[in-house]
């Protein structure tokens, strides 16, 4: 009998399939999405890693964050490369130049969500994520993949986990890298972003109406990923795979 993996890699002849997982920041998406990529031998895309490129170059180049112009035009120039690494998630280049730990910044966090509400930063970034997509074999996270980017995915899971808990696990990861932000800063943070990203007019953060969803707040990393596997497995299962 073939491994999930082997399964998911052939599908007997068919197109590899594509894992779409949504959720609010810090709810474990890329961890969960990283693992899961590397046990089935998929490609894995960070698309909020994307959108955090083109904010870092936004701030670096003194954009106006209300002149859409200037935003959806430097979001079509740009060239971004997502480096799948195991243990950074993706390594970030952008025009070349690697920015992995800079687009995870005080200041990334505070105007990501303002950049990526624009309607034609969106349209180029879900244009590039369909491309990397077009072959099937990915694992997708973000906030609009079940939505917008791969509304046909086989897997749409959608991962959630109570704010307290987020913030604790953001806090102790703050502390490994040496940084100091209050519980009460990261919580003020998370809040605001996950409102500006629920709220906003273009492809806001929801459930797909197909996807499963996943609360794992007393779920580790590992179980997370188990349970998502054992979804993948079935929805394998369903269309006799
Ligand atoms: O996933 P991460 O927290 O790194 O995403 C950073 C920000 O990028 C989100 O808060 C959201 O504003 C934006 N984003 C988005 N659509 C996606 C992925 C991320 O709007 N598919």
């Amino acid at each position: 009998m073939k491994s999930l993996s082997e399964n998911c890699k052939s599908l007997s002849g068919k197109k590899p399939i594509i894992i779409a997982i949504d959720g609010p920041a810090a709810s474990g998406k890329s961890t969960t999405a990283r693992l899961l990529a590397k046990r089935l031998g998929y490609l894995y895309l960070d698309t909020g890693a994307m959108y955090r490129a083109l904010t870092w170059k936004v701030l670096k180049e003194g954009v106006d964050m209300r002149d859409k112009k200037s935003l959806a035009k430097l979001a079509k120039e740009i060239k971004i490369r997502l480096q799948s690494n195991d243990e950074m998630g993706s390594r970030v280049f952008l025009n070349g130049e690697e920015i992995t730990f800079s687009i995870r910044s005080p200041q990334v966090n505070k105007y990501v969500s303002l950049v990526s509400m624009v309607k034609e930063v969106r349209e180029e970034m879900v244009r590039r994520q369909r491309e990397m997509g077009r072959k099937g074999g990915i694992v997708a996270e973000g906030r609009d993949i079940g939505t917008v980017v791969f509304p046909k995915a086989l897997v749409k899971i959608f991962l959630t986990c109570s704010l307290e808990e987020r913030v604790r696990r953001r806090w102790k990861e703050a502390r490994e890298r040496n940084s100091f932000l209050t519980k009460k800063e990261i919580k003020e943070e998370l809040s605001r972003r996950d409102k500006l990203d629920r709220e906003r007019e273009f492809s806001p953060l929801r459930k797909a109406k197909d996807a499963i969803v996943l609360d794992n707040t007393f779920l580790s990393i590992n179980e997370t990923t188990e349970r998502v596997l054992k979804i993948v497995k079935n929805s394998l299962q369903s269309i006799n795979l």
